[in-house]
């Protein structure tokens, strides 16, 4: 079921909570709302289903404009971060709650809600515990039921609110990955609530990233990795180096240093006032020898390796850190140690004009 948010708005009193935003989700797309706290993420979602109005604006299913079609009547499956699970209730019944309070006419009958709830604990792999209490189960295995609850009802989409979020690290990325795993054979339309980049980029079609109750862009999570199209995505996203300085006929001077980009025509030929480049910490190329062309000169001051990237402080001459990711592998060959001087060239900079910077 595909969903389209046509020029959404929605205030709080005085305050814009989402200021005119449109999005298309495909049938079957799983999409991440990414944004910081108080973005506007939860109040899109909650419209989604139909838990808030919006101001102006509609909302369509298909084809048709859900905007005053209430809650219960959406066919949508809701995941909250804090489970929302009746505590009083055991796994099974919470499970089948939501097939045993349908109207007379359309509720399965005792055995069918039996063999939904094996097949559903079963999927969720939580079997063999559908007699425990929520008390007596771990942060994933609630997160898990509340999921199986969600879908027992066959929603045409789901929604899920920071579903991982009051886990830690492990169970969360294990489990966001089942995630992917479970939507890749059911294909429900799935959007997802999330201020965690790393999670919003590792499992979702597309990332819609979200600020001041505005989308600020939509793309893969490639594309918004490594395309951002603004500052604030650009820093969002993930880790960056910033450089101070401006553009001349293509060509980028930062406080003395020339780097070249490509890239740079593409965007900004010229600038008369300072702006900025960015470039994130795996675009470098690094020399331990000078040969070339816009190559800064950098001391290593700091060196952790994790798994196969290592992480790089190195300082420039005029003072600044950068960050630099570099392959294992590499690291090895280029044989780099501590307090070393070594050359380093950003393969690729986005240059953002000044008016850019208030987007
Ligand atoms: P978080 O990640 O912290 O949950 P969010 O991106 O999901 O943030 P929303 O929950 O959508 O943001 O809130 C957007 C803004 O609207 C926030 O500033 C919030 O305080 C405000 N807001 C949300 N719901 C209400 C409400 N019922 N009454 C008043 N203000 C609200």
């Amino acid at each position: 079921m595909s969903i389209k948010i046509e020029n959404i708005s929605k205030n709080f009193g005085s305050f814009a909570a989402l200021t005119d935003v449109d999005l298309n989700i495909e049938s079957g797309e799983l999409v991440a709302l990414l944004g910081p706290s108080g973005s506007g993420k939860t109040s899109l979602l909650r419209i989604i289903a139909g838990l808030e109005q919006p101001d102006q604006g509609n909302i369509y299913f298909g084809e048709q404009n859900m905007t005053d079609v209430e809650a219960i009547k959406r066919q949508v499956g809701f995941v909250f971060q804090h489970y929302a699970l009746f505590s009083h209730m055991s796994v099974a019944e919470n499970i089948s709650y939501g097939l045993r309070v349908k109207p007379r006419k359309e509720r399965p009958s005792k055995k069918e809600i039996k063999d939904k709830v094996k097949e559903l604990l079963e999927l969720v792999k939580l079997d063999g515990l559908e007699n425990r209490y929520p008390s007596q189960l771990s942060g994933g295995q609630r997160q898990r039921v509340a999921l199986a609850r969600a879908l027992a009802v066959q929603p045409k989409v789901l929604l899920l609110d920071e579903p991982f979020g009051a886990l830690d690290a492990k169970v969360r990325k294990d489990l966001r990955r089942w995630l992917r795993k479970l939507h890749d054979e059911f294909h429900i339309t799935s959007v997802f609530v999330t201020h965690d980049q790393e999670e919003a980029l590792d499992v979702s079609d597309r990332v819609v990233v979200m600020n001041d109750g505005q989308i600020k862009q939509i793309g893969t999570p490639d594309e918004v990795y490594e395309n951002p199209n603004s500052p604030f995505v650009f820093d969002f996203l993930g880790n960056v180096n910033i450089f101070k300085g401006r553009v001349h006929n293509g060509i980028f001077q930062s406080s003395g240093d020339e780097i070249y980009h490509r890239d740079i025509a593409a965007t900004v030929q010229n600038t008369k006032k300072d702006t900025f480049a960015y470039t994130r910490p795996h675009q470098f190329d690094i020399q331990t020898t000078e040969q070339g062309e816009g190559y800064l000169p950098v001391s290593i001051q700091y060196i952790h390796a994790v798994g196969p990237i290592v992480f790089i402080e190195a300082k420039r001459e005029q003072g600044d850190l950068i960050e630099i990711e570099l392959e294992k592998s590499k690291f090895i060959d280029l044989g780099i140690t501590q307090g070393q001087v070594v050359f380093v060239k950003p393969k690729q900079i986005k240059v953002f004009t000044p008016e850019e910077f208030s987007i």
